[in-house]
């Protein structure tokens, strides 16, 4: 990860790994997270993807307010142990790494919409026309 003493590797990189955040997040299995999912989604500069060990994850690309205009870490000396770690083998480094660091990566709620009706996915809830026009006129 970027630093004082950053490789020559992560000079080129221009600190990729400090410009995001990403969670795990539990596989969606039913409608409610279909849903979320697609709520996530239509937030700008927030992503889902499902990496190599089939892990789900929420990605907001937002960068840390420690990397400097020089792409060095200016908290260098008391950065997280997550920023230390990061890197260490060549898997976890995105920029080395041999293989995509994504197998599917959606930016876009339609992107995901897709996706689910490309897997056979029921994930669309029931309109209730009659409860919403109860509603309506309620
Ligand atoms: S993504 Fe990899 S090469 Fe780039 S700064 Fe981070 S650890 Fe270095
Ligand atoms: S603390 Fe430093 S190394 Fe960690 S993400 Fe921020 S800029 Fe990068």
């Amino acid at each position: 990860m970027s630093g004082k003493a950053k490789t020559l590797i992560c000079d080129s990189c221009r600190a990729q790994c400090c410009r995001y955040v990403a969670t795990q997040i539990d596989p969606p299995v039913r409608k409610r997270d279909y849903d979320h999912i697609r709520w996530y989604l239509l937030h700008k500069n927030v992503f889902v993807f499902i990496d190599h060990d089939e892990e789900w994850y929420l990605e907001f690309e937002t960068s840390c307010s420690a990397l400097q205009k020089s792409n060095l870490c200016g908290n260098y000396d008391d950065r997280p142990k997550i920023c230390i770690k990061h890197g260490e083998g060549r898997s976890m480094c995105e920029f080395i790494s041999e293989q995509e660091p994504h197998v599917v990566r959606f930016s876009t709620a339609v992107d995901f919409e897709a996706y689910l009706d490309k897997m056979g996915m029921n994930w669309r809830f029931k309109k209730n026309g009659k409860k919403r026009k109860q509603e309506v006129e309620d």
